[in-house]
């Protein structure tokens, strides 16, 4: 997957690009969602106190201020907890395990939001509207083939 939105992977220079101090809570956060896409809060909090002192809370303020800055894009599968991802940019969509809520990544076939065409005749009661969100559910191979 490649994208020319942000500049270049260094967790440094993101933060820098948007006006961001950086800080450690900060990269750690950027450097463990890089590493594993469709994290849970909880998760990103486990892997991050596993490398330093930072709170629980200290994590949750990173996950928002970044997701507020673009850098980090916050998922929520219907009923379920919201997953993070590092921003690429690309417009991907998610398909989503019904039943172990497993998250994949699926490129976008048109390439560029919103990327769902509307009939000529539907209105969008004068809205501008610049994103179509589109989740796709089902059962990942390993619970397809667990009775
Ligand atoms: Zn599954
Ligand atoms: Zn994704």
């Amino acid at each position: 997957m490649t994208s020319t939105a942000l500049p270049g992977s260094d967790p440094a220079l993101l933060l820098r690009s948007r006006g961001l101090r950086v800080t450690r809570p900060r990269l750690a956060v950027l450097s463990v969602l890089a590493a594993q896409p469709h994290l849970r809060a909880d998760q990103v909090i486990a892997s991050v106190r596993r490398s330093g002192e930072v709170s629980s809370q200290g994590v949750y303020d990173v996950l928002n201020t970044l997701c507020a800055h673009g850098l980090l894009r916050r998922i929520q599968p219907r009923g379920d907890v919201a997953r993070y991802e590092v921003e690429t940019g690309d417009n991907h969509h998610h398909v989503v395990c019904r039943s172990c809520g497993r998250v994949t990544d699926v490129e976008c076939a048109a390439g560029e939001a919103p990327c769902l065409d509307l009939p000529e005749t539907t209105s969008l009661h004068g809205f501008s509207v610049d994103e179509a969100e589109v989740t796709w559910w089902g059962h990942c191979p390993a619970c397809a083939t667990t009775p």
